[in-house]
């Protein structure tokens, strides 16, 4: 498969934009970057989005999620980020990887929150507790 970021995994792109790797998960900066430092986090082995990704590929992940926050607060000091996936095309994913965004927001950058990816919504027609009801998960 021709996969950009499994090329990239493969270090088959230069590799001087690698930020952290552990055995199962890379961060890499963005080409594009919305931000000074806006960070590509991804498993090394090709899942298109959360719903394929393996189990046991789950903390290695969100490991290294942590791991760059971390390091991306100490070296840069944002105020803040904003941490997201694009899932679909449908929802904005451009690359079928699966990547987490870390973008680091600072005072005054004009972005907004989470929240202003979708305006004017009323979901629940149904009402809450209808949908809840559809929704839960049983233990
Ligand atoms: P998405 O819309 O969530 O699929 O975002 C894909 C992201 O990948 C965009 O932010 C691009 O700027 C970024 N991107 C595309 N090609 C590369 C590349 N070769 N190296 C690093 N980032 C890339
Ligand atoms: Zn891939």
């Amino acid at each position: 498969m021709d996969c950009l970021f499994c090329k990239i995994a493969r270090k088959g792109l230069p590799s001087d934009v690698i930020v952290y790797e552990n055995d199962a998960a890379m961060a890499f900066l963005d080409i594009h970057p919305l931000s000074l430092g806006h960070t590509l986090v991804i498993p090394k082995i090709h899942y298109e989005n959360i719903i394929t990704l393996k189990e046991d590929e789950i903390t290695p992940l969100f490991s290294a999620v942590k791991k760059i926050t971390e390091q991306l607060m100490k070296v840069l000091s944002p105020h803040g980020f904003t941490i997201g996936i694009n899932h679909g095309k449908d929802a904005g994913q451009v690359v079928d990887h699966l990547h987490i965004h870390v973008i680091p927001r600072y005072l005054g950058d004009g972005g907004r929150s989470i929240h202003s990816i979708i305006q004017n919504s009323s979901p629940y027609e149904e009402g809450l507790h209808n949908i809840a009801k559809k929704i839960r998960i049983s233990q």
